[in-house]
């Protein structure tokens, strides 16, 4: 592996149209495509489905799947992801009720997948969507009603919905994604749902990359996918040591192949023999760890929901939203035309806030590029950078 040239986004979006494999696709007509919301979970040119990336440098990714690679990681996520046979066998039990409250709406992975399942299979009613971006009374009437066997979601905003007495399902598991399920959400998803609690590690462009084991290990799902862990100038880094970076290899994936592609992920190999009696290596990994942000009246909002509506404004290149105060929002830009980027980002963030009752938010552009924290070097997309005495 190591005599191949290693790759990233930044170049695989500059040469879209030639690293796709099938000439008739080009990103003018991708964006046609995409421009019409109704088309979230249907083919292009009935062969392709179309991703975006939330992608955790904040410059989006358009990533494809054939056939092949939808039927993979169906079929990786269906036998894989339980960590316990038990929960998997009262899921199958209970119907398979899924809920995921995700962002539904856009071309992300979570939601353009779960709408292909839906229009291949109308009639079955057995999974929905609930957007995360709704009232957090609409959510919970939502999944009270639907009452799921598997609930999945972010863990920060799993967390601040477990705060709510009116929720009251009783999911026999719940699998977290997208962010670090730190022990912290965990124990506390745990009390409140009374089941077991887990997590994944997948990403739009490699797919199921690891799955938790009853050690709470991410096994590496090696036969469908390449991981080699690297530091900063992508050169190997051992077992048992924390990369800076890593590189993946989906052996899925036809469409649009990713060979030694960068990911901003820091993790750690394992390759000692785990209890859970699986042969394949194991990692740990140091996820993204935004801060869930709180204002006046007990109102927390998970970093999630800002980062979705941000991600969504096309000029936007690369923000970073920190708060100054229980009323102050500062964002950092990078975007082609700042002012029109921050117009509209100001729009969509104030209408949001209203529609959470948070009334009277300044928020304002900053003269500052976004950037990494200075001591421990991670960058982080939104955080909270004030001290509890500036509510006065
Ligand atoms: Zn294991």
């Amino acid at each position: 592996m190591e005599e191949l040239p290693t790759t990233n986004k930044i170049e695989m979006m500059k040469n879209f149209d030639s690293w796709i494999t099938d000439n008739n696709i080009s990103m003018k007509k991708i964006e046609e495509f995409t421009s019409n919301i109704e088309n979230v979970g249907r083919m292009i040119d009935n062969k392709y489905l179309i991703f975006k990336t939330s992608g955790s440098t904040g410059n989006p990714a358009t990533v494809l799947y054939d056939k092949q690679n939808i039927d993979v990681a169906s079929a990786v996520a269906a036998f894989r992801t339980f960590a316990r046979k038990e929960d998997f066998k009262a899921f199958m039990k209970n119907g398979k009720r899924t809920a995921g409250v995700f962002a539904n709406y856009g071309f992300y992975l979570a939601c353009g997948m779960s709408r292909y399942l839906q229009l291949q299979m109308p009639r079955k009613k057995n999974k929905i969507t609930v957007d995360v971006n709704a009232s957090e009374e609409q959510i919970i009437k939502e999944l009270n009603e639907f009452n799921p066997s598997m609930l999945s979601g972010y863990p920060s905003n799993l967390a601040l919905l477990s705060n709510f007495k009116e929720l009251t399902i009783k999911p026999n598991v719940v699998i977290t994604g997208g962010e670090l399920l730190t022990n912290e959400i965990r124990k506390k998803l745990t009390d409140k749902f009374n089941c077991y609690v887990q997590t994944h590690y997948s990403c739009t462009e490699a797919g199921e990359v690891a799955c938790e084991c009853s050690e709470k290990h991410l096994h590496i799902n090696e036969d469908w996918v390449i991981v080699e862990p690297v530091d900063k100038n992508n050169k190997p880094v051992g077992y048992g040591v924390r990369s800076n970076k890593v590189l993946i290899t989906n052996l899925s994936n036809y469409i649009q192949p990713f060979i030694r592609y960068e990911l901003t992920d820091r993790i750690i190999v394992h390759n000692e023999k785990c209890k859970c009696g699986k042969n394949s290596c194991w990692l740990e990994i140091e996820g993204r760890t935004d801060d869930i942000l709180e204002f006046e009246n007990n109102v927390s909002i998970a970093p999630m929901s800002f980062y979705k509506i941000l991600e969504e404004i096309k000029e936007i290149t690369r923000f970073q939203l920190i708060q100054k105060s229980y009323k102050k929002l500062e964002l950092r830009l990078i975007a082609n035309e700042k002012d029109v980027a921050f117009e509209k980002a100001k729009k969509e963030l104030q209408e949001f806030l209203d529609s959470k009752g948070i009334f009277n938010i300044e928020i304002f552009l900053s003269d500052e590029l976004p950037q990494a924290n200075k001591i421990s070097g991670k960058y982080n997309h939104i955080y909270k950078d004030f001290e509890e005495s500036s509510k006065i």
